[in-house]
């Protein structure tokens, strides 16, 4: 009999720019202890580092809306898994095209216990408003009219298949992520907590 080892748990957290996903990740990574990455924020750090030889091609790729080499995006994943310490991630925004799910099954996902795929399902119409607001806001130079007509159109184009790969192999949990965060919340909330019960011990406590 072999030893069963425990990897590392991971979930996918995808939908379309400005769906909400770095919102409620930040929450979920707080209440139920995962590690928040976000391929986005981590290529954004890699792009303001001034030795980095990706900087430029970052840079260009982001204003363009197109998805960065899976070399780069899942490369700095690992990276940050791995110096974390910790064993359970929400992966935000990855994979979100073919190239990044092959990077993905070809160098990590054997190593690690792929929980589901969470879903922030939005009408593109909201989360252009969305991200119009935050780039007057804070100045994100993608959330500007040109670059979002573009990431959307990548989106369509090539993660929607990918949400429809994992839903074929009946990964995918999608919620409503057209109403308040508050109310997002609860429902991701719900579905969490399906995948991570609490112990016994705390529901006798409860008691
Ligand atoms: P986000 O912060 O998720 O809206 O991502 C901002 C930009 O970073 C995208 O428009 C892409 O240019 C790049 N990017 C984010 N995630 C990925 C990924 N998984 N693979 C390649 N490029 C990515």
């Amino acid at each position: 009999m072999g030893t069963k080892v425990l990897k590392p748990k991971v979930i996918f957290v995808l939908g379309p720019p400005g769906s909400g996903k770095g919102t409620q990740c930040v929450r979920l990574a707080s209440e139920f202890n995962y590690v928040h990455l976000s391929a986005g924020e981590l290529l954004r750090q890699e792009k303001s580092k001034p030795d980095s030889k990706y900087r430029k091609l970052i840079d260009t790729y982001m204003k363009e809306g197109k998805l960065v080499p899976v070399a780069i995006s899942c490369g700095l994943l690992k990276k940050a898994m791995f110096e974390s310490q910790r064993d359970k991630f929400l992966i935000d925004g990855f994979p979100r095209n073919k190239d990044n799910v092959d990077g993905w099954n070809k160098d990590v996902a054997g190593y690690v216990d792929l929980q589901f795929v969470l879903f922030f399902d939005c009408p593109l119409e909201i989360c252009i408003k969305r991200c119009l607001k935050r780039g007057a806001e804070t100045g994100r130079d993608d959330d500007n009219e040109e670059s979002l007509r573009k990431r959307i159109k990548t989106y369509i184009s090539e993660s929607s298949p990918i949400i429809q790969h994992y839903n074929m192999l009946k990964l995918v949990h999608a919620v409503d992520a057209s109403k308040e965060p508050d109310d997002v919340y609860k429902d991701v909330k719900n579905l969490m907590l399906k995948y991570n019960p609490k112990s016994c011990y705390f529901i006798l406590f409860q008691f």
